[in-house]
């Protein structure tokens, strides 16, 4: 083991959810007009060669985990779903007519929120729309990030269906009392029910997003859901 690394990063950290972390932005020093020279330049040079990656955030979830970070949403209306789409897809429209081009799409990762918030159908309303505004290649690289608890065996059909073979599920502990105190039980057979699945449906690589430092979590809590996490590993 490297002691040197583990005292590196055994503190309270920033989260990571961009480059430099917002509080080291300098608003100051870069206006809209800069950015948007920045991302058409961007643009223009990897668009009819590299292609674009495109990642689209689905806000909502049904309940809160306390130790969450991400923007969200939460409600269980699940009328908001259409909604939502019609005003993504009216966004992404936006960013073609300034962009001047159809974007070539080569990565498309879905994230959240809970991506599996949404219906089946309103899942495959959104990816064939998005390809009504760019071009989704045909060796483009889909994910999307599942929870365990919802993710049926429609949604598995439907995103593999539409080509996607990446998905990552939030396992975080499987000590019930750190579940309770995060407010998110989710035993382990829905996550060996959700990955088998996976692999059944097609998909290559299914990811496991366990979290180290939560409220009641002991050293013992984190090797044994490592080792529950290799059982499913393949
Ligand atoms: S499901 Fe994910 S995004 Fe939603 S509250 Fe929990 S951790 Fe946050």
């Amino acid at each position: 083991m490297n002691t040197s690394l583990v005292a590196k990063y055994n503190v309270a950290g920033p989260r990571y959810t961009s480059y430099p972390t917002v509080p080291y932005w300098d608003k100051n020093s870069f206006s809209l007009k800069a950015w948007k020279t920045s991302l058409k330049k961007s643009f223009d040079i990897s668009n009819d060669t590299d292609g674009v990656s495109l990642y689209i955030h689905l806000p909502f979830c049904e309940s809160m985990c306390t130790f969450c970070g991400c923007h969200k949403r939460i409600t269980k209306n699940h009328s908001v779903e259409i909604p939502y789409i019609d005003a993504l897809i009216q966004e992404f429209r936006l960013y073609k007519a300034f962009l001047g081009k159809r974007p070539n799409i080569k990565e498309l990762h879905i994230g959240g929120g809970t991506p599996t918030f949404f219906k089946p159908e309103n899942i495959k309303f959104l990816i064939d729309s998005i390809n009504t505004v760019g071009n989704i290649s045909k060796d483009c690289e889909l994910s999307f990030e599942g929870h365990p608890n919802n993710t049926t065996e429609t949604h598995l059909k439907t995103f593999s269906n539409l080509n996607f073979k990446r998905v990552s599920y939030g396992v975080q502990d499987y000590n019930l009392k750190v579940q309770k105190a995060i407010h998110r039980i989710q035993p382990f057979e829905n996550v060996k029910r959700v990955t088998d699945a996976s692999r059944a449906n097609g998909f290559t690589s299914v990811g496991h997003d366990i979290i180290f430092g939560l409220p009641f979590q002991t050293v013992e809590d984190v090797i044994n859901t490592i080792n529950k996490t290799i059982t499913l590993m393949s």
